[in-house]
């Protein structure tokens, strides 16, 4: 879509930079896996994006805000709409309390995110269980932060997050100048392919507290909230040194942390690397195996 004087039409409210170089349109493309599930695009905009998806997909529900953007899409969108391939819902994203957007079937979102709610977006993303992949613009820092593995300086509370439900992915840097109006910063396209979704806000909160001050030792920020003595125990238990810092502890060893500080007991280090407690072993009793 052409719009005179864009960098004048944009919205800051609504975090809106167009990506207008098609180079890196194409290789969000190129990311998705080449499968039928149905994309979910947050903020179309002025549908670039938008377009190459439907030139390759069957399927695009989007969201956009901006009713000034609402009625070009629809505009632009009528054959694909009529045809049952485009459905647009204007209005703020946000408000949809379950889930992420309200699709029923598995869906793959693939967007270019508005910056100032994108870790907001990605979250609710994460904890849907029906969003099977994230493909997503973000700003460079956001997507080093959920892409981090662990020792690295960027491994936060949104990296363990992130591993928990599946692998994440820094695909590729884009300079502001692909955007009208350039933004302040450098971006970046972040993928998680999920295996898990999110389903303990008590684990969210519970990283909270272990990353609230990165410099410090986790044992420093893990007792603002429990018993010095218990994380102690516990420490030793899973031989980790009490000297540690958040970023320097993997993220199998934090859902370790949180079930056994939640009281749950540890019955040690199984060959396949992964931690079992009484949670996995009623599961285990419950399947038989
Ligand atoms: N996808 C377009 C592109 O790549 O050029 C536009 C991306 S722009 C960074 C972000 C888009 O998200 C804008 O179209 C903006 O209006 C929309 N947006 C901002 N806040 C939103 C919200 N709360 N719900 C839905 N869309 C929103």
């Amino acid at each position: 879509m052409i719009i005179d004087n864009l960098a004048e039409f944009a919205s800051k409210r609504f975090g809106q930079n167009f990506l207008k170089d098609h180079r890196y349109i194409d290789r969000i493309i190129e990311a998705m896996s080449d499968d039928s599930l149905p994309i979910a695009e947050i903020g179309p905009g002025l549908g670039d994006l938008t377009a190459s998806l439907l030139a390759t997909r069957q399927h695009v529900t989007a969201f956009e805000v901006d009713k000034r953007l609402c009625a070009l899409l629809e505009k632009h969108f009528e054959k694909e709409r009529d045809a049952g391939r485009f459905e647009l819902h204007c209005g703020d994203v946000l408000a949809h309390e379950e889930g992420l957007v309200p699709l029923k079937e598995p869906y793959r979102l693939v967007s270019n995110l508005p910056y100032y709610i994108a870790t907001r977006i990605i979250l609710k993303a994460l904890r849907d269980e029906r969003c099977k992949e994230i493909i997503v613009m973000v700003q460079k820092e956001v997507a080093e932060k959920f892409a981090a593995r662990s020792g690295e300086r960027s491994f936060s509370a949104l990296s363990v997050l992130a591993e928990s439900c599946g692998k994440a992915t820094l695909l590729f840097e884009v300079p502001p100048e692909a955007f009208v109006p350039a933004p302040k910063v450098t971006s970046a396209v972040l993928q998680i392919k999920k295996r898990h979704h999110l389903h303990d806000r008590g684990f969210e909160d519970f990283l909270k507290t272990a990353f609230a001050q990165p410099r410090k030792t986790l044992l420093k920020n893990l007792s603002a909230r429990f018993e010095k003595s218990k994380i102690e125990t516990i420490f030793e238990t899973l031989t980790l040194s009490t000297k540690l810092r958040p970023h320097q502890v993997e993220t199998v060893q934090y859902q370790t942390l949180y079930r056994l500080l939640k009281g749950e007991r540890f019955y040690g280090r199984e060959s396949t690397g992964t931690e079992t407690t009484d949670t996995d072993k009623k599961q285990r009793n419950k399947s038989g195996a």
